[in-house]
């Protein structure tokens, strides 16, 4: 005996919505999908009429979900937007290569400009190649690093004021579930910030804060949307993988916990004496950073002195001390030989990421700036211990 849609509209209902357990048909799950999206959108005051906003579309699900809506609403409610996709060319072959290919159709199927940004251009290094010197444990960080800054970049070309992400709600639980863990309170105060990047760089907002994964996969399948499925052929399983399989067993037995711990996040109060960092811009690049030199800088420098596996590192306590002790002798003898190199101290730390590190970054590299942002403050650090 078919069940009736939850929403007395006469429809059989076809799916069980994740979110509320609502059994719904089609056209009404759209409906709440988009609707809930829309009052997002509306009620956290994301755009302005004449925004220019560049949608960070990776040809993944959310993104292309995001890219779908951002283009129905806007139409449907007069947003007054101009969309532009942008995707970043991380230079992954047989991975991006193969979902910048979606991206392709889905600018003719959206009618949506689209700008590609490679960071062999940006960074002259593929990811690629970077893999070939770090190895593959602690790529992800180069890879989240560079992400961060080449979509700012990317959407400066393109004269774009916004940015949007396709983040949802699943992940901004496992941000703060991740914050607490590791005890970043500095981060755990802004990781539910619906809008940030306006100290200094690009706005970015989250339409998808509040919107469930699983119901993004459902929507982008019952309204086939064209995406690519295949996980980064990079991505390690760490920290985030954890804090993501426990979010989900949680939400087996209870759907809610994914709103109520970004409320939890939102609500939390951080007592004013936590230093938070300041922005200033880098010296070298001139891009926003709490350092002298940004995040990127600093592991290109690795990169390009040929230390990279000295950039970051994921290494017990003890073995951390041997190989920061390598690191400082090397770091040492090659500041000897380039005694006149300016601001050396902050570059030559790229060096010794190799510190005792809480984390790399996981599988998800569109999610992963915290654990990043951790790396880099940390390999920045030691290099005031000089
Ligand atoms: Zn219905
Ligand atoms: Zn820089």
């Amino acid at each position: 005996m078919p069940v009736k849609c939850t929403n007395s509209c006469n429809n059989n209902a076809v799916l069980k919505r994740p979110k509320t357990g609502d059994k719904l048909c089609k056209e009404c799950f759209y409906n709440v999908f988009e609707e809930e999206i829309h009052n997002t959108v509306v009620n956290y005051n994301l755009f302005k009429p004449g925004d220019t906003v560049a949608i960070g579309a990776s040809g993944g699900k959310d993104s292309t979900v995001l890219a779908y809506i951002m283009k129905t609403l806007n139409d449907r409610y007069n947003y007054g937007l101009n969309l532009i996709l942008l995707s970043i060319d991380e230079g992954i072959t047989g991975y991006r290569d193969d979902s910048l290919e979606t991206v392709k159709r889905n600018k003719v199927q959206y009618d949506l400009p689209l700008k590609i940004l490679s960071y062999e251009e940006l960074y002259g290094w593929t990811m690629d190649a970077i893999v070939q010197h770090v190895g593959r444990s602690n790529n992800c960080t180069f890879c989240g690093v560079f992400r961060r800054q080449a979509l700012d970049r990317g959407a400066m070309m393109v004269g774009a004021n916004k940015i949007v992400t396709g983040h949802n709600a699943d992940d901004v639980a496992e941000t703060v579930l991740m914050n607490i863990l590791r005890g970043d309170i500095a981060r755990l105060r802004r990781c539910t910030s619906i809008t940030t990047g306006s100290d200094g760089g690009l706005p970015r907002c989250k339409p998808f804060k509040y919107t469930y994964e699983k119901e993004i996969v459902m929507y982008a399948y019952f309204k086939k949307l064209d995406y690519f499925s295949t996980e980064c052929i990079y991505s390690p399983n760490a920290y985030r993988g954890y804090a993501r399989a426990y979010l989900k067993d949680l939400e087996a037995i209870r759907p809610s916990c994914i709103i109520d711990i970004i409320h939890s996040g939102e609500c939390m109060s951080v007592k004013t004496e936590v230093k938070m960092p300041k922005q200033g811009l880098c010296t070298k690049c001139g891009y926003i950073s709490s350092q002298t030199l940004c995040k990127a800088c600093v592991l290109l420098e690795g990169l390009n002195r040929g230390l990279p596996k000295l950039g970051i590192g994921k290494v017990h306590r003890g073995k951390g001390k041997a190989i920061l002790d390598l690191v400082i002798q090397e770091t040492l003898s090659k500041q000897s030989s380039m005694a006149s190199l300016t601001n050396s101290s902050s570059s030559l730390n790229s060096t010794d990421s190799s510190a005792p590190n809480k984390t790399g970054c996981s599988n998800q590299c569109d999610q992963c700036e915290c654990s990043t942002d951790e790396t880099a403050k940390k390999i920045q650090n030691i290099a005031i211990d000089f």
